[in-house]
């Protein structure tokens, strides 16, 4: 565990002790899963994980946000960073932030651009498992959120794939895509 200012990077194997000992005051009832898509792989170095985040609430500020966007940032070595406070409500996804939690992953997991780490992999179902557990959710399409899933100007659900204005985060190909039934078959039953 290291940390920068507010920045706390943490071991997968940390987190739970980590999450067990928050004092959380707000209610939590969904978790967004986005990819940063800049940075991506070719981004990460192995041990620039504070710069990138540093770098990420510098633009997220010049974008008009308080702070980094994210509650959490998963790393292609399978660490997680600890960025916005889980007591703020994040800037994730319009028309869900106020109940939720935002994970970036750092990646580009469009179809063709980054391959996923194994160890990404683990950490992202292992800090959803554990999220879901600490707020007492069974997991699910509605307790698990891709961005690509909800209207960019309405922040509504969209109801049929394709319709709507969507960006393509957490990726086309994120744990095998992005679309409600690539999550049921991807993400799901790993959760
Ligand atoms: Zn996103």
């Amino acid at each position: 565990m290291k940390a920068i200012g507010k920045f706390l990077l943490l071991d997968l194997s940390e987190f739970d002790a980590w999450l067990d000992a928050q004092q959380i005051k707000r209610k939590i009832s969904l978790i967004q899963q986005h990819h940063t898509f800049i940075p991506a792989y070719k981004h990460f170095n192995g041990s620039n994980h504070f710069t990138l985040c540093q770098s990420m609430e510098q633009a997220h500020k010049e974008r008009g946000f308080a702070e980094i966007a994210q509650n959490f940032t998963s790393f292609p070595d399978g660490k997680i960073m600890v960025c916005r406070s889980l007591n703020t409500i994040p800037a994730g996804i319009k028309g869900v932030n106020t109940p939720g939690i935002c994970i970036e992953n750092v990646g580009n997991f469009d179809r063709g651009k980054d391959s996923m780490s194994s160890q990404q992999k683990e950490c992202i179902v292992h800090i959803t498992r554990s999220l879901l557990t600490r707020f007492k959710l069974a997991p699910g399409e509605t307790t698990v959120v891709y961005h690509h899933w909800f209207d960019l100007n309405t922040g509504k659900r969209i109801l049929k794939e394709g319709a709507g204005s969507t960006k393509t985060c957490p990726g086309t190909n994120f744990f095998g895509g992005n679309t409600v039934e690539a999550f049921k078959t991807g993400l799901l039953p790993l959760l």
